[in-house]
């Protein structure tokens, strides 16, 4: 066996990129066959929704205007019924991946044809996987059915991203790039979109923090978000996304705050079973170290390091050891849980890697 071995398999989805693209919109919808499309966006992008529905005319069946985070059954049973009463043959989701979530929902149980305009970094849009939220405990599954079959990244639909939204969105991002690349089913492919993906958020997000209405900075950003929800549609994920869907599930902590302040401790964890992996997050980062040069990278352009100052408690950090040590899964470096509650403590007090 050589170091080169690995099973790559190419899906088709269709991207549309480009600032002022959502002009294409109408022509999108039509490629879909769809004649009545049913929107669906937050109540904070109602406005954004309108818009959409404006733009598709005589081709809009209506707007769903109440997508949250975690995608609650009640919501999908909601909204799916809508679908069925409005007679939809497309749901157009637009928004971050609590958006896309709800209309990825509505497919598994409809087959309708999702076209995705995603407005934050998050990911969603490229990847099999549903959540939806029962009872308190989210469920999450994979099905190809749910995967968009259209995206439109529109870099303009980004710039009302609050920049400190931005940052920890686009380091949401680069943690799916970054886990992608020690993936246990890694291949040259995701591997090469993983390091350019990272390399884009690493140069755009400062450049946003510093000046959000750059419109080639938001370009250059939501082009690495698109590679790393790629690479996270792709290949397996590790330690990482398992602590945060711990911490997000289990203590409701912000989603893309909590992977912000997680990934460089992870990448600490992981940083002697991993070498390859770690020199190649480093030098698209342009540092020495994937871990530190994480953290810097966060802290010097204002996001927060320490679990306990966005919502989690000190007796979360044993609580949330016990949860993700419970049930084995893969990680190159093996899982032990006193290391890991010790990974919980620096970012629950947002002490930098070890
Ligand atoms: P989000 O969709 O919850 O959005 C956060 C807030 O930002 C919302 O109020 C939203 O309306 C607002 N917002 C979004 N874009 C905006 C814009 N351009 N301007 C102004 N406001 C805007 O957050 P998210 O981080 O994108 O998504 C998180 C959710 O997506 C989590 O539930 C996570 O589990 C899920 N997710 C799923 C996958 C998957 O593959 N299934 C991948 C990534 C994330």
């Amino acid at each position: 066996m050589t170091k080169l071995d690995f099973v790559y398999e190419a899906r088709a989805s269709r991207v549309v990129f480009g600032a002022g693209h959502l002009a294409h919109l109408e022509r999108e919808v039509l490629n879909l066959r769809s004649e009545r499309a049913l929107v669906l966006c937050s109540p904070e992008q109602v406005e954004m929704g309108k818009r959409i529905v404006e733009r598709l005319g005589g081709r809009a069946a209506g707007l769903f205007d109440q997508a949250t985070m975690h995608v609650p059954l009640e919501l999908a049973e909601q909204a799916r019924g809508i679908a069925r009463e409005v007679n939809a043959d497309c749901a157009v989701a637009v928004g971050g991946g609590s958006t896309i979530g709800l209309g990825k929902a509505i497919a598994l149980t409809s087959d309708l044809p999702i076209l995705a305009i995603p407005t934050t970094y998050a990911g969603s849009e490229m990847t099999p996987v549903y959540g939806i939220t029962q009872a308190g405990i989210k469920r999450t599954g994979k099905d190809f059915r749910v995967m968009p079959k259209a995206v439109i990244y529109d870099p303009e639909l980004t710039l009302s991203l609050p920049p400190a939204m931005s940052l920890t969105s686009g380091i949401n991002a680069i943690a799916h790039a970054a886990e992608g690349l020690y993936a246990q089913d890694a291949n040259p492919v995701m591997s090469l979109m993983a390091q350019e993906g990272i390399a884009a958020l690493a140069r755009s997000l400062p450049a946003i923090v510093r000046s959000p209405a750059d419109i080639e900075a938001r370009a250059d950003a939501l082009y690495g978000a698109w590679l790393c929800g790629t690479v996270l549609g792709n290949v397996g994920m590790a330690l990482h996304h398992k602590l945060c869907h711990t911490l997000g599930g289990s203590f409701n902590l912000p989603h893309a705050q909590t992977h912000t302040i997680v990934l460089p401790h992870v990448l600490a964890y992981n940083r002697y079973a991993a070498p390859q992996a770690m020199e190649r997050i480093a030098r698209a980062i342009g540092a020495h170290d994937a871990a530190t040069g994480l953290y810097a990278l966060a802290q010097s352009n204002g996001a927060p390091v320490a679990l306990k100052h966005i919502g989690m408690k000190q007796e979360d950090v044993e609580k949330a050891a016990q949860i993700a040590t419970a049930n084995p899964y893969w990680n190159p470096r093996p899982i032990d849980r006193d290391a890991i509650r010790a990974l919980l403590q620096d970012a629950f007090d947002g002490v930098a890697p070890r």
